[in-house]
C-alpha cells in the first residue's frame, strides 16, 4: 500500500508541466467566472460589451501637470491629436441644446400641422363653428409645455398662439420630478437633480477621441524637474469632479493611495490644504513618490507649510473633522485588475475572506467620510468595480445607518443631467439600473472605467 502511494506521488508532474498548468484555475479564471454569473444578471444584453471593454486595452488620460511647462504640455498633446476633455464636455452641452431646441420646434411644428388639419377638416363640415368659437372654447393644454429660453422663433409661437394658450416656464420642473423621494425599509432618501458640473479652469485633462485606441507616451520632464503629465484611467476624473473643488477648500482623500485623484484634485488649483490618507504605510509611500514625481519643491511648498499632508490613518477612525470636501475611494474588487492581473489578486483562495468583507468595510469609510466633512460639504463615494452590492448597495447601507445612528442629514446628488455633457468621453451605465450613483462602464471604443461615483451632501 505504502508502496503505491509512493509511487503514485513520484508521478505527479512538476508544476509547469501542461497538463498541470492547464487544470489550474487561475484567480483571474475564477474572476470571470463570478462576474460572468453576476452581472449577466444585471447588465443583461450590456453585459457583453462590458466583458470586452473589461477584457480590452484600457484607455487613459492624461492630466497635464500645472507645475511643469503646461502651455508647452498642452500643444504637444495636441499636436499628437489628443483633445481637451473640458472642451468636449463643452462643445457637447452646446450641442444637446441645440438639439433639444431643434425637437422643440418640430414638436410644435407638428402640433400646428395637426391643428392646421383639425381647424380645416371642421371648416369643411357642413354645421361648422366659427374660428372665434373654436377659439373660445379651447381649453388650457397641459401637456404642450413650452421651455421660454428655447429660443422659439417669434414666428413659430405667433402660429401656435391662436390654437391653444401657451404655459410658460415657472413650473416646467414640477417639485416631483426635482426632488424624488423614495421610502425605503422605514427610513427616507432625498435625491437632488443636479444639471452643472462644475470642470476648474485649470484642470486639463486629454483624451483620445472615442474609438482612436493610440496611447500617450510615457512623460518627460519639463524645466521645473518634474513630470509634464500624469496618465490615469479617464473614469477617475468624474469623482474629482463631482467633489465639485471649490476655492480654499480643505479636502481629504481617505483611501488615497498611489495619489492620482489626491494629484488631479491639486491640478484644480483650487484647495486650501489637501490630505491625503491611506491605512497602508508601504501605499502612502507611493503617495510621497507621485508628489515627488509632479509637485516641485515638495518639501518647502507643499509638506512644510502643511498644504499636503500625508497620513497613515485608518479611514474608518480618521481623528480630525470638519473638511469641505471628502473622497472615499474604497478598496474594491478592481474588476479590470481582477480578470487581467494574477498577482494581488482578490479572488485568490487566500484571500476570501477580506473579499466578503469588502461591502463592510466600505460602508464604515463612508460612514466615518459622512461625519467628518462640514453641514454644507461633499462626500464623493467611488469604486472601480461594477458591482452593485459595492456601489448603490454599500450606498444604501450607510445611507440606513447614518439615519438610524445619527443626526446628521444626507441628500444623495442626482448627476444625470449634469452628466449628459460627459457622453462623447464616457460611456456611462444605464439610469434604470442605478439606483443612487453613476457608473462609467468599460467599452472597447471609449475603455475607461469601471468607475462608480456617487456624490452626497450633507445638509445636516
Ligand atoms: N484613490 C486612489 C487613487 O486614485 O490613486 C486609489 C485608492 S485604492 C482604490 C484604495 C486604497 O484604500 C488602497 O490604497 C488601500 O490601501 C486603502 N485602504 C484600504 N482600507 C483602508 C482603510 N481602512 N482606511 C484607509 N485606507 C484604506
Amino acid at each position: 500500500m505504502l508502496r503505491l502511494f509512493k509511487q503514485i506521488v513520484r508521478h505527479k508532474h512538476a508544476p509547469d508541466h501542461w497538463s498541470v498548468v492547464r487544470k489550474k484555475i487561475h484567480p483571474t479564471d475564477k474572476a470571470l467566472a463570478h462576474f460572468d454569473d453576476f452581472y449577466r444578471q444585471v447588465f443583461d444584453k450590456s453585459w457583453d460589451s462590458i466583458r470586452e471593454g473589461l477584457l480590452g486595452k484600457q484607455k487613459y488620460v492624461a492630466v497635464v501637470n500645472n507645475y511643469s511647462d503646461c502651455e508647452a504640455t498642452m500643444a504637444r498633446l495636441e499636436l499628437q491629436g489628443a483633445l481637451n476633455v473640458r472642451t468636449l464636455f463643452k462643445l457637447e452641452k452646446q450641442y444637446s441644446k441645440e438639439r433639444r431646441t431643434v425637437q422643440e420646434k418640430q414638436k410644435v411644428l407638428r402640433e400646428v400641422r395637426r391643428i392646421d388639419r383639425e381647424l380645416e377638416s371642421r371648416a369643411n363640415e357642413p354645421k361648422n363653428a366659427s374660428l372665434q368659437a373654436s377659439l373660445d372654447d379651447a381649453e388650457l393644454d397641459h401637456r404642450r409645455i413650452i421651455d421660454s429660453k428655447n429660443a422659439l422663433s417669434g414666428e413659430i409661437l405667433h402660429e401656435f398662439v391662436p390654437a391653444t394658450k401657451i404655459k410658460g416656464k415657472e413650473d416646467f420642473i414640477p417639485e416631483s420630478t426635482h426632488y424624488k423621494f423614495y421610502k425605503n425599509e422605514n427610513f427616507e432618501v432625498f435625491i437632488e437633480e443636479e444639471f452643472d458640473l462644475h470642470f476648474p479652469e485649470h484642470l486639463n485633462v486629454y483624451c483620445f477621441e472615442e474609438g482612436n485606441r493610440s496611447d500617450f507616451e510615457p512623460s518627460p520632464s519639463g524645466s521645473t524637474g518634474v513630470l509634464d503629465y500624469y496618465m490615469m484611467d479617464g473614469g477617475s476624473v468624474l469623482p474629482v469632479l463631482a467633489l465639485d473643488i471649490r476655492p480654499g477648500n480643505t479636502i481629504l482623500d481617505l483611501c488615497a493611495a498611489p495619489g492620482g485623484k489626491t494629484l488631479l484634485a491639486i491640478q484644480t488649483l483650487y484647495p486650501n490644504r489637501i490630505i491625503a490618507n491611506d491605512v497602508s504605510m508601504s501605499r502612502t509611500n507611493r503617495v510621497y513618490k507621485v508628489a515627488k514625481q509632479f509637485l516641485y519643491d515638495l518639501n518647502e511648498r507643499w509638506l512644510q507649510p502643511g498644504k499636503l499632508m500625508i497620513t497613515n490613518f485608518d479611514g474608518r477612525s480618521f481623528p480630525q473633522e470638519n473638511f469641505d470636501r471628502v473622497l472615499v475611494d474604497v478598496p474594491c474588487t478592481t474588476d479590470r485588475h481582477s480578470v487581467k492581473e494574477n498577482d494581488n489578486n482578490i479572488f485568490k483562495p487566500s484571500r476570501v475572506k477580506e473579499r466578503l468583507k469588502l461591502p463592510e468595510t466600505q460602508c464604515d469609510l463612508l460612514f466615518n467620510a459622512l461625519k467628518l466633512v462640514k453641514k454644507g460639504g461633499v462626500v464623493v463615494y467611488s469604486t472601480c468595480s461594477l458591482s452593485p452590492i459595492q456601489n448603490d448597495g454599500v450606498v444604501h447601507m450607510t445611507l440606513k445607518r447614518i439615519w438610524e445612528e445619527t443626526k446628521i442629514e444626507v441628500v444623495v446628488a442626482d448627476l444625470a443631467p449634469a452628466l449628459r455633457q460627459t457622453k462623447s468621453v464616457f460611456k456611462l451605465a444605464n439610469k434604470k439600473i442605478m439606483k443612487y450613483g453613476h457608473l462609467v462602464v468599460p467599452h472597447l471604443p471609449q475603455n475607461y472605467g469601471p468607475t462608480y461615483f456617487c456624490k452626497l451632501k450633507r445638509i445636516k
